[in-house]
């Protein structure tokens, strides 16, 4: 099962959409390039197991 949801660039504050697959389990973290700015960004992602709510914090990396 896989879901969508946006992210604020940590970078440029720019809207980026995620695709999340939600079988992976209810937190995950993975760096996903700016689709504006093309730059790195840390995303922790936790998934509430009832509602499947996404939320997203970013993060530059390094
Ligand atoms: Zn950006």
């Amino acid at each position: 099962m896989q879901n969508t949801a946006e992210f604020y660039c940590a970078y440029c504050g720019e809207e980026n959409t995620t695709f999340i697959d939600l079988s992976a389990g209810g937190q995950q973290y993975y760096v996903e390039d700016c689709q504006v700015c093309c730059r790195p960004n840390i995303l922790y992602i936790r998934i509430d197991e009832d509602t499947l709510d996404i939320e997203i914090d970013t993060e530059y990396e390094g």
